[in-house]
């Protein structure tokens, strides 16, 4: 087991990943199972962050990860929280197709922190679960 996987907490939602509340979106992928991330604050130039991750089976390990480039502001815990919110929420309606949209909203819901509710983008109450 390496090391750095005890250290990080990690998480990859999509195209998204999450390493001890910094949120990264996927640049590109590379050799041997590697994949490059990029801090989600690049695209407005407020930060340089980068991660490199590299999957062996279902196990995520971080090569470089905040220790190895450093964020130019601190992690956000509540969005962080919201991405995996809507992860589950999202892998939940595919994985149960039978379960109306509304209910799975419901049940992921109940045991949201309220401070990462209000994170959660607005366009997940004006599509498919939506009541
Ligand atoms: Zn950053």
């Amino acid at each position: 087991m390496a090391q750095n996987q005890e250290e990080y907490r990690v998480s990859v939602t999509g195209t998204k990943l999450v390493i001890n509340d910094y949120i990264y979106v996927r640049a590109r992928p590379g050799e041997n199972g590697k994949f490059y991330w990029n801090c989600r604050k690049t695209r407005h130039r407020e930060c340089t962050a980068r991660a490199i991750t590299r999957q062996i089976r279902d196990e995520i390990r971080v090569i470089k990860g905040p220790r190895e480039f450093a964020h130019s502001h601190p992690p956000d815990h509540e969005k962080a929280e919201a991405e995996t919110v809507l992860n589950s929420l999202r892998r939940t309606a595919e994985e149960h197709p039978e379960i109306p949209p509304a209910q799975v909203l419901r049940s992921e819901i109940n045991d949201v922190d309220p401070g990462v509710l209000a994170r959660l983008p607005d366009r997940l109450y004006h599509c498919g679960y939506c009541e």
